[in-house]
């Protein structure tokens, strides 16, 4: 079946190629962490998890880049405003380090408690100062840049194609459609390559460079380390949908100035998350974590449940009843699924029957139907709900749905009670009984067991009993 997904770049759906059968190159534009993530933020992480999974569930083999972002990044999005680290270290009397090694660490508690898997490589941008400069050089050698004020800027007049991941409209942009807040720029949408002139004066981390000392562009790390791990050309790029104008945007322009070829197939954006129709932002005053979440008595899961029930393409509006909702089906389903993990053990995919397979066949068009999670989740309900569908095979599904979805059904267990002294000596004599091949005996207390609501599972290894709270 082939994966199809929708491509920002020429906003169409299409089949998924990868350059390289052997391994998928997917990049995805990491945290600044100067700053717990928020819910809204943890959604595209989720999203993007998501996209993995899929792809490797299609037996698709990816190499996930992400970055750390630790310098750069400025309070505002037309190059201006302070570096967000620099600003946070300041404000708490911490070092940049500090704060960055603080908030890598929040980050990845976070997305382990969401269970999305690590990326493979977790670059952080101050390591890589050295692969910015080679790649400023570059597109330096190349004609794109010019210098003024000491700042060395990207001239996007330069780059034929820039703006077409937005669909910018050049002639109003050059007419300064965007309003141009630094005075040295020749065209509103240009940025900065190389920062040498700050207008903050003690910024802390300065690196020397050939155009001065100073520090890099936010743009330019994801162009610099995904080029580093992936090579110069490879398949996905993925983020929210606030990167598409300008952070995307520029980092199409860097990329393709300095190699003079296409960088990235495929542009795959995640939706907003809105809080009771607004955006979730710090600004806002309605910055939710998941501490928060968790501080509420969610779980993390909750929350990833919450997010597979929305397509990544469509916004959504988070709020604590649909929260609940999404806490009350995830409990269901836990049950359902003990229950059959405690009578049943699961079929071989292979071996399971016309009935299961039909709906695993619709699981997998919706996933494969650029990542349709909510449409796979009816599968999911329905595969549990319906009588024709024997317990083994439902098990065996399930199973194999939950590498997309990632909720951990395989680990889950029933919160058991230990067996009383009295409990004990029944299941001692059964197990003698059993050793002496006196079945009519073993079939007898194992009925007194049932009776005590003590679960027997007799599998090749012998039997193993249980009760639950
Ligand atoms: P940042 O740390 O600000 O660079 O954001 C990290 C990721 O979260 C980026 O991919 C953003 O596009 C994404 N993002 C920011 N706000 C939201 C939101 N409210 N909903 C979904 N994704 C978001
Ligand atoms: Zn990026």
């Amino acid at each position: 079946m082939n994966v199809r997904l929708y491509n920002t770049l020429g906003r169409e759906m299409q089949d998924f190629t990868p350059i390289n059968k052997s391994e998928v190159g997917m990049y995805c534009c990491g945290p600044t962490v100067y700053n717990y993530a928020h819910i809204g933020n943890l959604r595209t992480y989720v999203f993007e998890d998501l996209l993995r999974r899929a792809l490797e569930f299609n037996n698709f083999n990816v190499n996930h880049v992400m970055n750390i972002t630790d310098v750069g990044h400025l309070t505002g999005d037309a190059d201006d405003g302070e570096d967000k680290l620099e600003k946070s270290a300041r404000e708490t009397g911490k070092t940049p380090e500090e704060i960055s090694q603080f908030y890598t660490k929040a980050f990845f508690n976070d997305i382990d408690r969401l269970n999305i898997k690590r990326p493979n490589t977790a670059c952080v941008a101050t390591k890589h100062i050295g692969n910015m400069i080679g790649l400023i050089k570059r597109i330096e050698a190349n004609g794109f840049t010019y210098s003024a004020g000491g700042n060395v800027y990207f001239d996007t007049a330069k780059f034929e194609k820039y703006g077409d991941l937005a669909l910018l409209d050049r002639q109003k942009l050059r007419a300064g459609a965007r309003i141009a807040v630094d005075g040295n720029k020749k065209n509103p949408a240009d940025f900065v390559l190389w920062f040498t002139n700050s207008k903050f004066e003690n910024h802390l981390m300065q690196w020397d460079s050939p155009w001065g000392k100073g520090y890099p562009g936010w743009h330019i790390e994801c162009s610099a380390m995904s080029m580093k791990y992936l090579g110069e050309q490879f398949d996905i790029h993925c983020g929210g949908i606030d990167h598409i104008p300008i952070h995307h945007t520029n980092e199409i322009a860097q990329s393709e100035a300095a190699t003079g070829k296409k960088w990235v197939n495929y542009w795959i954006h995640g939706e907003f998350l809105l809080m009771e129709k607004q955006k979730m932002a710090k600004s806002a005053g309605n910055f939710i974590t998941l501490q928060t979440l968790v501080d509420k008595g969610y779980e993390p899961l909750d929350y990833r449940y919450f997010c597979l029930g929305g397509h990544y393409r469509s916004q959504l509006v988070f709020n604590f009843e649909s929260l609940d909702a999404a806490k009350n089906a995830r409990n269901n389903l836990n049950e359902r699924v003990i229950k059959l993990k405690t009578s049943v053990d699961a079929t071989a995919i292979e071996n399971i029957d016309s009935a299961a397979g039909e709906i695993f066949k619709n699981f997998k068009e919706s996933v494969c139907n650029d990542l349709n999670t909510p449409k796979a989740l009816a599968c999911m309900w329905q595969l549990l709900k319906t009588n024709e569908v024997s317990e083994a095979d439902k098990l065996s599904v399930l199973y194999e749905m939950d590498k997309v979805f990632g909720l951990q059904l395989d680990s889950l267990e029933a919160d058991s009670v230990e067996l009383t002294e009295e409990e004990l000596c029944i299941v001692k004599e059964r197990e003698n009984a059993r050793a002496e091949k006196d079945w009519t005996k073993a079939d007898e207390l194992r009925d007194k067991l049932l009776e005590l609501g003590i679960e027997i599972k007799d599998t090749a290894k012998g039997a193993e009993y249980k009760k639950n709270k």
